[in-house]
């Protein structure tokens, strides 16, 4: 096929509801690791990898050569809920290599195969397992955009039309300031039968809020919360749709806060792949639910098990991954502070390799971005207003690679700062004559994080 032109076919046939490619404004051919390259030939650091689902990087060799060859065998593409041998070698390995090893005991349920569906599959056991309606969900919450999900979405721009009842909004950590104890705040009206706020079949919260702006809940907060869920007969729901399949380090967002969720919902990059696969894992006590009381059709995308599996073999069998994570997102850290010194109202945001810089203004946010990807790189906002601006690398991303990247935000940062900052009149040559100078925030220098030496372009493998 060729192109009309280069973009024109989307403009003329697409629908006016996409997003990303408004940004990102290039058609996009190839990719490999954590490089996607566009119809012109052009490459980019890919820092949005698929919005997280893309954790290991575009077209893992592995799991490549795994799924062309289950393909040519002629196996099982389409399975619905029927046995296959893939989904067996998915569930030993998701149970030997994840859930064993950190003493969890869960049945697994397939939904559909987005993180929406998921939700909405936890929302609703949640519902049948205690009898009650109501859910708890948090202020800046992104918890998928069909209709039972968006009831708990926090963003009023996905929040139009008719909206289902049944959720009730409380504040995430922080939300009110330090000030004011958000768990104390829930407790209370929890306990209060005249509070309005009925008994909650689950509170439904991620424990850093990816699209809601990196907000982080602590450890503590977190613990609380749980412990509140289970006072007031209520499950927990952890959603690990975006945190979790070692984005905040360890293979679940949770894994640190010694808690153990009653539910916990998992997609984008569970299938290792980028190929749509979603579940949500239940505490056995509460696997509920009658023979295809839940159902749909894509439950059971065996090419996603294929890779799956491989992603877990490849990456969890040890707790290596996680330190090479650890190590990643500590120069993530590195660069943010640096790049944070030229933005006045600029603060860092997120754990793991999950964070970004909140620029104070959607606008700033925006600018960046886009002079971002005009340098090659590809990168996102998220938060009320889209002023964070949202660090997502694929967490194999080759360390001179990461810093390449994290080197060109700082560019575009330093850069769209300079062009926007009023020309100060020097004193000395207060008419701006020659030899006069404007006043501009001090870049740091483009190996900050790497004293070692300059920062080359080309992937290693570490
Ligand atoms: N939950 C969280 C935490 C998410 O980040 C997302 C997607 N950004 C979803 C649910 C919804 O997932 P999907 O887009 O696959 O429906």
């Amino acid at each position: 096929m060729k192109f009309l032109s280069k973009t024109s076919v989307f403009h003329k046939l697409e629908s006016e509801v996409r997003g990303y490619c408004r940004r990102f404004d290039a058609v996009f051919t190839t990719a490999n690791g954590s490089i996607i390259r566009d119809i012109d030939g052009r490459e980019y650091i890919d820092f949005l990898a698929a919005c997280g689902a893309l954790n290991y990087g575009h077209n893992d060799p592995d799991m490549a050569a795994a799924l062309v060859t289950h393909i040519t065998a002629n196996g099982i593409a389409a399975g619905l809920d029927l046995f296959s041998a893939v989904k067996a070698e998915f569930l030993d390995r998701f149970n030997g290599l994840i859930l064993e090893p950190r003493g969890l005991d869960y049945r697994v349920q397939f939904t559909g195969p987005t993180g929406t569906n998921a939700v909405e599959a936890a929302m609703k056991l949640s519902r049948k397992v205690t009898g009650r309606t109501n859910i708890v969900a948090f202020t800046n919450s992104f918890h998928g955009v069909s209709m039972g999900a968006l009831a708990a979405t926090g963003n009023r721009h996905h929040r139009m039309g008719m909206l289902l009842p049944g959720v009730s909004r409380a504040p995430y950590e922080g939300y009110f300031g330090p000030g004011l104890d958000t768990v104390g705040y829930l407790d209370q009206l929890l306990s209060d039968p005249s509070s309005g706020i009925d008994l909650p079949a689950a509170i439904l919260l991620e424990t850093v809020q990816g699209e809601g702006g990196l907000n982080v809940a602590s450890r503590s907060w977190i613990q609380r919360m749980a412990a509140l869920a289970k006072a007031h007969g209520a499950l927990l729901i952890i959603d690990d749709v975006q945190a979790g399949c070692g984005r905040t380090g360890k293979f679940f967002s949770f894994e640190e806060m010694e808690i153990v969720p009653d539910l916990v919902v998992l997609s984008k990059s569970i299938s290792g792949f980028g190929l749509p696969m979603a579940i949500v894992l239940v505490k056995p006590e509460f696997d509920l639910w009658e023979p295809a009381e839940h159902n749909g059709t894509f439950r059971g995308n065996s090419h996603a098990f294929v890779t799956s599996r491989v992603a877990l073999e490849k990456f969890w069998c040890d707790s290596r991954f996680s330190r090479r994570i650890a190590d990643r997102a500590s120069i993530v850290t590195t660069y943010l502070r640096h790049i944070s010194n030229l933005v006045p109202e600029a603060g860092l945001k997120g754990r793991g390799m999950l964070q970004g810089i909140s620029m104070g203004s959607g606008d700033l946010a925006d600018k960046i971005c886009r002079l971002c990807f005009k340098k090659g790189l590809m990168i996102e906002t998220a938060g009320a207003h889209d002023e964070v601006i949202k660090i997502m690398a694929p967490l194999t991303t080759p360390v001179n690679l990461l810093k390449k990247g994290l080197e060109i935000l700082q560019e575009a940062t330093s850069e769209v700062m300079r062009r926007s900052q009023p020309a100060t009149i020097d004193p000395i040559h207060p008419k701006g004559e020659e030899g006069g100078s404007l006043r501009v925030p001090e870049s740091i220098p483009a190996n900050a994080a790497e004293p070692g030496g300059p920062l080359r372009i080309t992937a290693s493998v570490d």
